[in-house]
């Protein structure tokens, strides 16, 4: 018995889930969107923040390096905000018109037998436009999303105990002063925002999904969320470059040339009936047709 349960899985199909990041995976960074994204942000810390303007870019780029996103760094250093607000003023006048119906990316995913989930930092109000916007939202189990990995939160909720270091909430922590002395970045205010590219929130994804990394394919434009995709278990997919990252298992230059790099994931149709899906309700909050 046991040499045939081996058996078995050894013939079986190597992937039965696929896990795909959004913005700039789905649809090629020439869409503009990720450029007014920048831009929305930057106006946000100006205008709603009272950040200088001229520190703006700095700032960004220390956050999103440090944090994961910009948005996990502000609340790091202590900017309070709503974070459905911010999601409505960065995501809420974005050109969705510039993403246009993908046909060939529907039918890639509706042939593909195996679990198809999303994963994004974003909210589930950008996922859910830009999914119908390129005509795939029906393609896919559910969303994994901001909300998904930080339910319910926003700063007013948060335990001020699990702060390692607390600031006034009058005056941010500054963490351009800070970052410009040697050594001091290991020892940056944590953040308390879930989001790639940290190992947790992929762990945290993983267990909510029910998703066994060692059997899942994992698609992302960002090189730092393939390295940690990697460190997490999963099989990993650079997509928007045709040279592989470190922690890139393949790399494609389109998601439409995935039938060509990974023709296995057709091949496991024919061996569907060997195919184990996990078991139990996928506790995802946020389906793609909520
Ligand atoms: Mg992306």
């Amino acid at each position: 018995m046991e040499f045939e349960d081996r058996y078995r899985q050894g013939q079986g199909p190597k992937f039965d889930c696929l896990l795909f990041d959004l913005d700039d995976t789905l649809y090629p960074m020439s869409s503009g969107l990720a450029k007014e994204v920048l831009k929305n942000i930057g106006d946000y810390m100006v205008k709603k923040l009272g950040i200088e303007k001229e520190k703006v870019p700095a700032l960004c780029d220390l956050l999103y390096k440090n944090y994961g996103t910009t948005m996990a760094g502000l609340r790091a250093i202590e900017y309070e905000f709503e974070y459905d607000d911010y999601h409505g003023f960065v995501h809420g006048r974005l050109p969705y018109h510039n993403l246009k119906t993908d046909p060939i990316l529907r039918n890639l995913l509706f042939n593909m037998p195996q679990r198809k989930l999303i994963f994004t930092n974003a909210d589930k109000n950008h996922a859910v436009k830009a999914l119908n916007m390129l005509g795939v939202e029906d393609c896919f189990e559910g969303i994994i999303c901001f909300e998904t990995l930080n339910p319910s939160k926003n700063y007013e909720d948060e335990d001020e105990d699990d702060r390692e270091i607390n600031h006034s909430r009058n005056e941010p922590f500054d963490i351009l002063q800070f970052s410009s002395q040697p050594s001091s970045l290991s020892q940056l205010p944590k953040t308390p925002i879930l989001c790639k590219p940290s190992i947790d929130a992929f762990d945290e994804a993983l267990r909510i999904a029910n998703i066994d990394p060692q059997r899942t394919i994992f698609f992302d434009d960002s090189p730092r969320n393939i390295l940690s995709a990697k460190r997490a278990g999963l099989h990993t997919v650079l997509v928007g470059n045709s040279v592989r990252s470190r922690g890139a298992d393949h790399a494609l230059k389109s998601i439409h040339n995935i039938r060509e790099a990974l023709p296995e994931l057709w091949e496991s149709e024919k061996m569907d009936e060997t195919v184990k899906y996990p078991s139990g309700k996928v506790a995802i909050e946020t389906p793609v047709t909520a």
